[in-house]
């Protein structure tokens, strides 16, 4: 039997869960005679709003490899023991927030496993939606999995085809073959680091510079953190391996057209990531610009949802001549996933997080910019919280149309029947949410900030339009591949150290 990873002590967690969830954070370098744990850690760092729920890194010294990984941040997973234990010149790093799968340390990427060719590592961001048929087909021949995200499947058709005599290239090309979804990958083979990204090109990965050393990361806010400097996009379909020689493109698959998450630009990415070569805060200004002229409002002040709607509200206040304010604070230390408090907190949970200034807003007609409603829980309190701190007037105008469709290529939303604008209207929603009035920009809008043509993008959630398709025989729900509890093998609650 192939151990691919090994179980872990199970952990419960509970979220508070109103705002889309990230994919994950991918990074690796290739960089002979530098500390790669290291340069991982802050790049993984720099990459924590991808994922807060566990991180990991694999390093290669050439011959072997050896990985960390544990639940919880970046910093509180690696000690500097830990980096010191990972030696070596090649490494890659995940931070995860699960979408298929369960927050348990057995799903903690990356995933190392043994082959007959070479041991690999394998970290992977989005989700794949035929991964229940090709786990089923593994099983039906023998695999045994140990974990239950869908990566593992991505990991495991790897390794048989190395198995069967094929180089890396190949066999990354014979998974790419089978498996249908997002996936942007991080691999590592004892002697080489290589980028894969689908043909969809719906996760972000690019390429940076380090002297002579090579860097992947997910967004290019991982680059400057440790010095590097943005080369280019790993293009959808493409191989990129990097090893001694250099770095080499490969062709994985053709691309038919690009996909990529038009939320990547709305929210997931940081401001300071540049997508399709422009700078994200920059987008998400002219987003904000662009809905005061869909959606002008009379009133006396434009305060942001922070800090995601910050970019988007200044302009706003550009574009309509409303004074920008700060009218919410925010608790900077509230984690983006959070224990549920009990009923009576829940009810007014965003308390702990956004605390509205009285002084400001008191008396005041207020437009107040964010960048999504996904149930409408948090748009309610938010709305709630200001009239009670004496807000006149609320005029909700939002920089993501209305999500009426659940995504299926690795952002953690809701469920269709979770969805406010599923199965209400404008006017529905504003009222559920109590706000004087309600604006959401269009996808016209929304094209129109990314500088971008439509077929570049993946829109589904707003239009249903889903560029890969979505199987219809089964629900692809984030505990797919949940086994009974009392089936786990718990190992003692130390964090994976493994040699593969
Ligand atoms: S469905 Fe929405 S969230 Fe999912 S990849 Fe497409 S644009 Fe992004």
């Amino acid at each position: 039997m192939r151990t691919c990873t090994k179980a872990g002590k199970l952990y419960d967690t509970v979220y508070d869960h109103d705002t889309p969830r990230e994919a994950c954070g991918l990074f690796g370098v290739y960089a002979p005679g530098e500390d790669v744990a290291r340069l991982t850690y802050f790049g993984l760092f720099a990459l924590q709003h991808r994922g807060q729920e566990s991180a990991g890194i694999a390093v290669s010294d050439g011959a072997r490899i050896r990985a960390y990984k544990d639940l919880g941040l970046v910093t509180r997973v690696f000690t500097e023991p830990v980096l010191q234990s990972l030696q070596g010149y090649i490494a890659v790093g995940h931070t995860r927030y699960s979408t298929t799968g369960s927050s348990t340390l057995r799903n903690v990427q990356p995933i190392t496993c043994p082959t007959e060719h070479g041991n690999i590592a394998v970290a992977h961001n989005g989700n794949l939606v035929n991964a229940h048929v090709l786990r089923a087909q593994l099983e039906a021949i023998g695999e045994q999995f140990e974990t239950t995200n869908d990566s593992e499947v991505i990991v495991r058709l790897i390794a048989r085809a190395l198995d069967e005599g094929a180089d890396i290239v190949s066999a990354i090309r014979q998974m790419m073959r089978q498996v249908e979804g997002a996936y942007s990958l991080a691999i590592l083979t004892p002697t080489q680091l290589i980028g894969v990204r689908d043909p969809f090109g719906v996760r972000p990965l690019c390429l940076g510079k380090l002297g002579d050393a090579w860097v992947l990361a997910s967004e290019t806010c991982a680059l400057p953190p440790i010095g590097a400097e943005y080369v280019r996009d790993v293009m959808p379909g493409e191989i990129v391996v990097i090893d001694e020689r250099g770095l080499h493109s490969y062709e994985g698959l053709p691309s038919e057209r690009e996909a990529l998450c038009m939320f990547e630009l709305i929210y997931f990415a940081r401001p300071d990531s540049h997508l399709y070569g422009r700078l994200l805060y920059e987008v998400r200004r002219r987003m904000g610009q662009i809905l005061a002229r869909e959606h002008p409002a009379d009133a006396d002040l434009v305060i942001p949802v922070p800090d995601s709607g910050i970019p988007a509200a200044v302009g706003y206040a550009t574009e309509s001549g409303i004074p920008y304010g700060d009218g919410l604070i925010k608790n900077r230390y509230a984690p983006r996933t959070f224990i549920q408090p009990d009923q009576r907190l829940r009810e007014q949970s965003v308390r702990l997080k956004l605390t509205p200034l009285r002084e400001v807003i008191a008396g005041k007609r207020l437009v107040v910019v964010d960048d999504s409603i996904v149930r409408g829980t948090t748009t309610r309190q938010i709305v709630r919280l200001l009239f009670e701190a004496g807000a006149r007037e609320v005029h909700m105008r939002i920089t993501a149309p209305p999500i009426r469709f659940p995504c299926h290529y690795g952002i953690d939303m809701a469920t269709q029947r979770e969805l406010v604008a599923a199965h209400h209207t404008v006017e529905d929603v504003r009222q559920q949410i109590g706000a004087t009035s309600l604006g959401y920009l269009s996808i016209e809008g929304l094209l129109e900030a990314a500088g971008q043509p439509r077929n570049r993008f993946c829109l589904a959630c707003f239009n249903g339009e889903y560029p890969i398709p979505i199987p219809d025989d089964v629900e692809l729900v984030k505990e797919i591949f949940e086994q009974p509890q009392s089936s786990l093998s718990v190992r003692a609650d130390v964090p994976l150290t493994a040699d593969v």
